[in-house]
């Protein structure tokens, strides 16, 4: 097998098991082992008590609005615009920001509830986008 062309998405150690639960449309936080603080992103320690056990936890892809953006301007070829990239907060883990692709017609509201969507890109990750719990 040879190795993806430069610039070609690849996981690192920290985040693969999550792209491999997004791949199954599975949405899942680290739980610390030793405080029960839940994180995202993935990274080795707890940012509570400093520690490396841990564990992936399933989680409800659910969230509120924080802010988004519209973007007028494609970033690469293909890119459909304008197209809203949204910024959620995570029930399951509060402190954490976690941005996606808007999917409904309208722009969304600051503070709306969110569900997450699995978001398949070729030759890449699945991604986690968001759309309205009330259309
Ligand atoms: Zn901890």
């Amino acid at each position: 097998m040879s190795d993806p062309p430069a610039g070609a998405w690849r996981p690192d150690r920290d985040s693969a098991p999550w792209w491999e639960r997004t791949g199954r449309e599975e949405f899942a936080v680290q739980r610390c082992d030793s405080c029960g603080t839940a994180r995202l992103p993935a990274r080795a320690f707890c940012p509570a008590c400093r520690t490396e056990g841990w564990h992936w936890e399933a989680a409800e892809p659910a969230g509120t609005v924080e802010s988004w953006i519209v973007n007028r301007r494609a970033f690469a070829p293909g890119f459909a615009v304008p197209s809203v990239v949204v910024m959620v907060r995570p029930d399951a883990v509060p402190d954490c920001l976690l941005p996606g692709s808007w999917h409904a017609a309208r722009e969304p509201v600051g503070g709306e509830r969110v569900r997450g969507v699995f978001v398949p890109v070729r030759d890449g990750p699945t991604l986690v986008g968001w759309e309205p719990v009330v259309r």
